[in-house]
């Protein structure tokens, strides 16, 4: 299977990753036994990228463009922070999410993740785009397996 097939199922239940879902004539599709074991294996994986993605977004490293370092950089922990603990963060297997819709969340209902400069916001958009595709690029890597030619179609 494609990683990007393995993907999607790791978004399904695992009741239905190990029962299968079952087709209106009554039989079930099921992955094969090594693909369903992948997609196990590979949700786990995928959580960790979830939040690793985060860890990486909000890096307290501030680019040249800002003006306010102390206060951006205390602003980004706290939008980390913020976002780590929040509903649905732990577990989740859908890695190539982007965080911003979180992000903007976050900052328009906490007023003191208000105070990031723009040059700083920019900077975490930019963020959350390269950890998706760095994510999209390591997708085989998280299934065990190594597809020919996948750089080229994950660039
Ligand atoms: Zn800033």
């Amino acid at each position: 299977m494609l990683p990007s097939a393995l993907y999607y199922c790791c978004m399904l239940d695992s009741r239905i990753l190990m029962r299968g879902s079952p087709r209106s004539d009554g039989i079930a599709d099921r992955l094969a036994q090594r693909d369903a074991v992948r997609c196990f294996e590979g949700k786990t994986k995928l959580a960790g990228q979830w939040m690793f993605c985060l860890s990486r977004i909000c890096r307290p490293t501030m680019g040249e463009a800002c003006r306010t370092p102390d206060v951006c950089g205390l602003t980004i922990i706290r939008l980390h922070d913020t976002l780590a603990i929040g509903e649905g963060s732990v577990g989740k297997t859908d890695a190539l999410t982007s965080w911003r819709t979180g992000m903007d969340r976050a900052m328009r209902e906490h007023r003191e993740l208000s105070y990031l400069c723009a040059a700083c916001r920019m900077m975490l958009y930019k963020r959350d785009m390269a950890e998706r595709q760095r994510v999209w690029r390591e997708l085989p890597s998280f299934f065990d397996s190594v597809l020919a030619g996948w750089e080229g179609i994950a660039s």
